[in-house]
């Protein structure tokens, strides 16, 4: 692989979970038009499901792409695959989570909800104990990277939990598919184009067991996010039914491409996991403090606390690490102030250094000379060892 280039309009790096920074390649494939119904542009939209349907390998699955961003999707998957009868156990520990949760009660599916609060994670055992005190239960939903504290839920340990009580799994795997493989028994996940394939927002894409996309026929409460027809549609014509972002479509091949190029899921999940280790061990340095402990750590995005110094503002610190080229995330958790550094998106461990330097002297601007979180935060940090 070449080496990484810098954003090449002048914007800075995006630090954030998607949208992320993407290569000029794959910017400069919407450069040109297509007709969504041409032979060219069925063959970009066949080679995208092949593709994905690649990184899984699975033989009794198939791929379907659904326009909008990726909560779309999320919504098309519950409503499609959960039958109207069916009732769904949501583990939650974050905002993706409880999303879910909203999604089944727009939908008017039976759930109950397993919170965990802002980042403790669902362990197996607590889903075979909720599985088993409740025979209603249908169907549970994980999601496989919660974004908002940046925390890789056990979705092995889940799976196996679901499939000993003969249930099953539904996987959000939004902002780790591509980097992290989905080491899990699902009938269907999820994930969108501007996450770890680096392409830019417009589409998700669900893959299903055959049978469960057979089984959802008639399912869906909405007509365009009915994956079941838009599975025989793309089946039968190879196109998609109502109009695909025609440039976010060929950007994400060129960026799916990129990824098969750089090495498939293991090469870029390495990729994420130097930029995560650069920029922890280096914000450590300066004294910061994550919120999770490295074993739980996530190479899509981590959450630091922001430091106890009376001179740090999160508004200033934003400001000036954007002005010096990045872009940072402002964090999710409800009992400390925090941020989030993604490390996804085509930047590599040099840039890493650089954000770290770029804190550095953000800190000295600011003048904050301890960037140590208050006590209470490591408090929090060790309820989850
Ligand atoms: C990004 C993301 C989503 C989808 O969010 P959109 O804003 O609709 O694209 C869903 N779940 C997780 C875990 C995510 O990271």
């Amino acid at each position: 692989m070449t080496v990484l280039p810098a954003p090449k309009m002048g914007e800075p790096y995006l630090l954030t979970p998607g949208p992320l920074t993407t290569s000029f390649a794959t910017k400069s494939a919407m450069l040109r038009d297509w007709g969504s119904w041409d032979a060219e542009f069925r063959a970009v939209t066949a080679e995208i499901r092949a593709g994905l349907l690649e990184l899984v390998g699975g033989v009794d699955l198939d791929c379907v792409l659904m326009q909008g961003s990726g909560s779309f999707s999320v919504e098309a998957m519950l409503a499609s695959f959960v039958p109207h009868d069916g009732k769904v156990l949501v583990l939650s520990n974050g905002a993706y989570g409880l999303r879910i949760a909203q999604t089944l009660e727009y939908l008017g599916r039976d759930f109950t909800l397993m919170d965990k609060g802002d980042y403790m994670p669902p362990r197996g055992d607590e889903v075979a104990k909720a599985l088993a005190a409740d025979a209603a239960i249908s169907h549970v939903v994980v999601v496989h990277c919660e974004t908002s504290s940046g925390i890789l839920n056990p979705i092995a340990e889940i799976s196996d939990a679901v499939k000993a009580a003969g249930r099953k799994l539904l996987v959000d795997s939004m902002s780790a598919f591509g980097a992290i493989e989905v080491d899990a028994d699902y009938v269907a996940m999820v994930s969108s184009a501007n996450k770890c394939i680096e392409g830019v927002p417009g589409f998700g894409f669900i893959i299903a067991k055959i049978e469960e996309l057979e089984a959802a026929k008639g399912r869906s409460h909405s007509l365009c996010l009915d994956i079941h027809a838009q599975w025989l549609h793309m089946k039968k014509t190879g196109q998609w039914r109502f109009t695909p972002p025609t440039h976010v479509v060929v950007a994400f091949l060129e960026a799916l491409r990129a990824h098969k190029a750089e090495g498939g899921v293991a090469a870029r999940g390495a990729r994420y996991a130097k930029n995560r280790d650069v920029v922890v061990e280096g914000l450590r340095g300066l004294g910061f403090e994550t919120l999770l402990q490295n074993r739980w750590l996530s190479p899509i995005i981590v959450t630091f606390f922001c430091p106890a110094h009376e001179n740090f503002d999160f508004t200033k610190f934003y400001d000036l690490m954007k002005v010096k080229g990045f872009i940072i995330y402002p964090g999710k958790l409800t009992i400390v102030d925090s941020f989030r550094i993604g490390c996804i998106g085509q930047m590599d461990e040099n840039v890493m250094r650089l954000v770290v330097t770029a804190a550095k002297e953000t800190l000295i601007e600011m003048g904050v000379d301890n960037a140590a979180p208050p006590a209470i935060a490591i408090t929090e940090r060790n309820k989850l060892t």
